[in-house]
């Protein structure tokens, strides 16, 4: 089986951990402050805050910017539930802006649309590894006086006119392990505010500076040392694990872009596009989608989709009162298909997987 998603974790990454172990200090200690460093250098930050996880920092990164309840908050509906779950924590409520055709990220004029009185921030997702349109959304942002939380979970590296996601304005990232690096669970903010930056710390131990003195109400959202052990190893590694996905990427593409039926991912000018998925839209008359992933699981052949039922179409959402229409995401999860291009694909996987899809949509 060629699965959909694979972490790699070599020898350096069990030394790391069972250093962390052996050292004694196992909860939040120096490795959680070295992975912190090490992250906001990458990500051309002043400040980053490690948590336990993706959803813990999306969650984090709205309280600590003061969004509550009152708020409105305008996001995606084509994501993880957790980019719109952590707007409900904080009291505040999702707003669902459609998307693009052709990237699947947030559409800016239906952002333009949904913006109230009561709106106050902006959370593009970075889908699949590729930049939301930045320049447009801070455009939107600065006219309309929102902040901007960058859900940067699927987007390790990735940027947007050379500028890395996360650092446009809060950014919270996973290391959940089918993420392009992982820590287990594990999850970071990165932001260049710095009184953001001090009531995340806050709010990720119970809201306090100083042990057993409180200022604040926060959780226990802390990251462990031997997470922040196997982040740091890993994040020497992400550069070479985003290129692999590029190529593999780009390799699969120059072989299915001439399958009728398909369109291939679309990499925006502005973009360095990471792959944390390479998803592809069936529209072909003669196979539905769900039938294409089968028939590629009996060829051995893992698939993910990313996502089949947008956030305003969920139960819990439609118990909580939303009824929302927005076509160009319903019908996107109706066709898209994820194929598998993370660091441990092979080329001769991809020969497999695009001549697989090729014989599948021939009727072969
Ligand atoms: C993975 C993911 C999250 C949540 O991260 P966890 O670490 O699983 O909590 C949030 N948003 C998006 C878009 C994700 O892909």
């Amino acid at each position: 089986m060629i699965p959909i998603a694979k972490p790699f974790i070599g020898e350096e990454e069990i030394d790391a951990v069972t250093g962390a172990l052996r050292s004694g200090n196992i909860a939040e200690g120096q490795k959680v402050k070295d992975f912190e460093s090490a992250f906001a250098e990458y990500a051309g930050t002043s400040y980053a805050v490690a948590v336990s996880s993706g959803t813990a920092a999306l969650h984090v990164a709205l309280l600590a910017h003061n969004i509550g309840t009152g708020d409105e908050v305008i996001t995606t509906p084509f994501t993880f539930v957790a980019s719109s779950n952590s707007i409900l924590f904080t009291g505040a409520r999702p707003v669902f802006a459609d998307i693009e055709e052709n990237t699947y990220n947030i559409d800016p004029e239906s952002i333009v649309e949904k913006i109230t009185p009561k709106t106050k921030a902006i959370v593009p997702v970075h889908l699949y590894g590729q930049a939301a349109d930045m320049r447009r959304i801070l455009e939107i942002a600065q006219d309309n006086n929102l902040l901007v939380i960058e859900d940067a979970c699927q987007a390790h590296g990735a940027t947007y006119d050379n500028k890395m996601t996360g650092s446009f304005g809060t950014g919270a990232f996973s290391f959940y392990p089918t993420k392009n690096m992982t820590t287990g669970e594990g999850g970071m903010i990165t932001t260049d505010d710095k009184s953001a930056a001090e009531c995340a710390r806050m709010i990720r131990s119970h809201g306090s500076k100083q042990r057993y003195f409180h200022e604040m109400l926060g959780y226990n959202l802390r990251m462990t040392d031997m997470a922040a052990a196997l982040g740091l190893v890993q994040l020497r590694r992400l550069d070479g694990f985003n290129q692999t996905r590029i190529n593999n990427a780009e390799y699969l593409s120059s072989r299915l872009n001439k399958i009728k039926g398909i369109k291939i991912p679309c990499i925006s000018g502005h973009c360095r596009h990471v792959f944390h998925q390479y998803t592809v839209r069936l529209n072909s008359e003669s196979i539905l989608r769900d039938d294409a992933a089968s028939l590629l699981s009996n060829r051995g052949i893992g698939t993910g989709i990313y996502y089949p039922l947008p956030i305003h179409k969920q139960p819990f959402y439609k118990q909580i009162g939303y009824n929302d229409s927005l076509p160009v995401s319903e019908r996107a999860a109706s066709e898209v298909i994820s194929l598998p291009v993370h660091p441990s694909v092979s080329k001769s996987d991809l020969d497999t997987i695009s001549e697989a899809l090729r014989e599948i949509l021939s009727g072969c």
